[in-house]
């Protein structure tokens, strides 16, 4: 005799009291970005916002953190204890952590949501730069964390549809969405990315160009994650109008002991300023590869800046003055992406005008 347990039972009232209500959905949006993970729930909004690390004791292969948790133990954890980013220039570099920590953020939404949704269906953020096999990769990975049915849709494109830009009509529309590990430059006209160029310089970069400053210039070692504070504080592309300097410490190179600088926003722009010029050179060279017809679209909405790297004082200025294209910061841009997918949960019209095919249907 067919008999329903008592969880499906649970679960099967709770659908009907909210398909009465017309609000039912099970479904989940992801942002795996390769500094921070974002989750999406109708229900909840951005349910989850921490960043991609996990951490892994390498004796048993046992996930002991993961988040902001997790980050916390970077740098500090005792040798048997790996705090692991699975995910490098936006694509799955470790499977099997990468895998684990979807799971783990999907079993954390399940518990503080009212009932347990077996089996939702995901829409997952992906890079415009993605081999068929790193499509796999995601779409194993979100299936093996629950997923029913998997849609992978370009971060691009995502912020695109954050910004509420027209990405389906005729109207070419440019986006910038600077990352940890990449930089994407994309312009989309109905419902696909047209002219696109992915870089591998972005935050992460950025950090990377302090620390080298900092070494080449007071003899001092500091670390990546110092260097994004001193980025965060006092960075810029652009000269600020009031001057800003902050103290450095690190272990200096000729002693080995500790030692402290201070570090002026002049500095940090000279330091930051090679690759700030090559994100713009970038988008120069994709605008000019860039049909006519869709430039004077561009000309006249404007460039949108979306991810964490959209923050930096002037970015959007020094754009302005290379390009002469008047430059829009995204609202809340390191929430871009994620507030795309989210509406994508509620237009299964738009989503699937332009989820990219999956690796099966290939
Ligand atoms: P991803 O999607 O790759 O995970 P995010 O869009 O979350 O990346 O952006 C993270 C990057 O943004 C990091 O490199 C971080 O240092 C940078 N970032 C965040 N806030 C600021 C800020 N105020 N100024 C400059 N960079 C910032
Ligand atoms: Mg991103």
């Amino acid at each position: 005799m067919f008999r329903f347990t008592n969880y499906e039972l649970r679960f099967t009232n709770y659908y009907m009291f909210n398909k009465l209500l017309g609000k039912f959905s099970w479904d989940i949006g992801i942002d795996l970005g390769t500094k921070n993970t974002l989750v999406f729930t109708p229900e909840k909004g951005i349910i989850i916002n921490e960043p991609s690390v996990v951490a892994v004791n390498t004796r048993t292969d046992e996930i002991l953190a993961v988040g902001e948790d997790a980050k916390k133990m970077v740098g500090k954890t005792p040798s048997h204890i790996k705090a692991v980013r699975p995910l490098v220039d936006g694509v799955i570099s470790d499977f099997e952590v990468t895998e684990k920590m979807i799971k783990h953020f999907v079993d954390k939404v399940h518990s503080e949501s009212f009932v347990l949704a077996p089996r939702p269906r995901m829409i997952i953020g992906i890079p415009l730069e993605i081999t068929e096999v790193e499509k796999k990769a995601v779409e194993d990975a979100a299936k093996s964390a629950g997923a029913r049915e998997v849609y992978l849709v370009e971060e691009a494109m995502a912020a695109a549809v954050g910004v509420r830009l027209p990405v389906s009509e005729a109207i070419a529309n440019m986006v910038v969405d600077i990352g940890g590990g990449t930089t994407e430059i994309a312009v989309i006209s109905l419902g696909g990315v047209v002219t696109w160029k992915s870089l591998s310089i972005a935050g992460n970069t950025l950090d990377s160009n302090i620390v080298e400053y900092i070494r080449e210039e007071f003899n001092i070692l500091t670390g990546e994650q110092g260097a994004e504070n001193i980025k965060v504080k006092i960075g810029s592309a652009t000269p600020l109008r009031e001057q800003l300097e902050m103290e450095v410490k690190g272990r200096d190179l000729m002693n080995g002991l500790p030692k402290a600088v201070m570090i002026s926003d002049t500095q940090v722009r000279e330091a930051l300023g090679r690759s700030t010029n090559q994100i713009i050179e970038n988008i120069k060279t994709t605008l000019e590869t860039t049909p006519p017809e869709l430039i004077a679209d561009i000309y006249e909405h404007g460039i949108y800046l979306a991810g964490g790297g959209a923050l930096l004082r002037g970015m959007d200025k020094e754009i302005a003055q290379a390009t002469k294209i008047p430059v829009r910061i995204a609202e809340d841009p390191l929430t871009c992406v994620i507030r795309g997918i989210g509406s994508l949960l509620n237009d299964h019209a738009l989503l699937n005008k332009i989820a990219v095919p999956g690796s099966e249907e290939v």
